[in-house]
């Protein structure tokens, strides 16, 4: 890749969740874009370290680093490893989250409250340290993009599009768009840029049974206008347009990586 494909050249970057799915593939994308890159995950050790390797076999830089987001002195602990290799942040991706379903009957406050920990209470926990140590590092001027920090969270298409047997996932999903809005609002006068992503239906791990036999694929994708289920790679693009100077003057924007599946599929034929 040469310097004018390297837009995150010189910035160090957090990706939470990137031991797996689409945490993993903003990562690989971001080292080859230029950036130093902080590999969290809280049980995939193994595969964190893998893509560390990966990374450094093609020239890039990266750390693995363990924590569970929803525990705020384990992410204290995590951007304060970071810092200690890697010196300075400018990117923060905030893309920890799982799924614990359930009907709505059912649903045990246990699952409620794990989903919401992690998907939520771990977005405001990374942002808030994110924040701290943008505003500690100070004038935009100084850094390596306009921009004096940049968070980018993932949301879903569960932050528009109710999902019946998920009100977990859905309600966390709904708080992060909710969460970028506000942080956007408030931190853009520090020259703080915060935006989301929403990704559709992408080939990961967490809806492995979405999309692992035919007639699960089949059932998937009349769902999904553009005829497709994405790929990490998709997601990883838009992270790293909203992570660098392309989209300096984009604040607080949920931009919706789904095939169109935002759109109302099921009118479609009846215009
Ligand atoms: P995935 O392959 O299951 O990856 C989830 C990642 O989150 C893993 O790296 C996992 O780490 C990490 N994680 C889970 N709990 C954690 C915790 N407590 N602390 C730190 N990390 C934790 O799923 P994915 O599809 O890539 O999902 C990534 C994000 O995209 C999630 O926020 C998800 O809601 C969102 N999303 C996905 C889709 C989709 O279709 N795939 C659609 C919309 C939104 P370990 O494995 O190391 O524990």
């Amino acid at each position: 890749m040469t310097e004018a494909h390297r837009p995150l050249s010189g910035q160090k970057a957090i990706v939470t969740g990137a031991s797996s799915g689409i945490g993993a593939g903003i990562a690989r994308a971001f080292a080859r874009a230029g950036a130093a890159v902080g590999i969290n995950y809280r049980s995939g050790r193994d595969a964190a370290e893998a893509l560390v390797e990966e990374i450094f076999r093609e020239g890039g830089e990266a750390i693995a680093l363990g924590a569970d987001v929803s525990d705020e002195a384990q992410v204290q602990a995590m951007f304060g490893a970071f810092l200690g290799a890697f010196g300075r942040l400018d990117i923060l991706v905030a893309n920890s989250g799982i799924q614990q379903d359930a009907p709505f009957a059912e649903m045990t406050a246990a699952q409620w409250r794990r989903v919401i920990d992690v998907n939520l209470t771990g977005q405001f926990l990374c942002a808030r340290e994110a924040v701290r140590t943008f505003l500690a590092q100070g004038a935009a001027s100084d850094g390596p993009s306009r921009a004096a920090g940049k968070i980018v969270c993932m949301s879903s298409v569960h932050d528009v599009i109710p999902w019946a047997g998920h009100a977990n996932y859905a309600a966390s999903k709904g708080g992060v768009a909710m969460l970028v809005k506000t942080l956007a609002q408030e931190l853009a006068e520090k020259r703080i840029r915060v935006n989301a992503i929403s990704p559709g239906a992408i080939r990961t791990p967490i809806n492995r049974e979405a999309w692992e036999t035919a007639e699960a694929e089949a059932r998937l994708l009349a769902l999904i206008p553009y005829g497709r289920i994405g790929e990490p790679e998709d997601v990883a693009e838009a992270a790293i347009w909203l992570a660098s100077d392309a989209s300096d003057y984009v604040v607080g924007t949920t931009l919706y990586v789904d095939g169109g599946m935002t759109l109302y599929p099921a009118f479609r034929g009846n215009g």
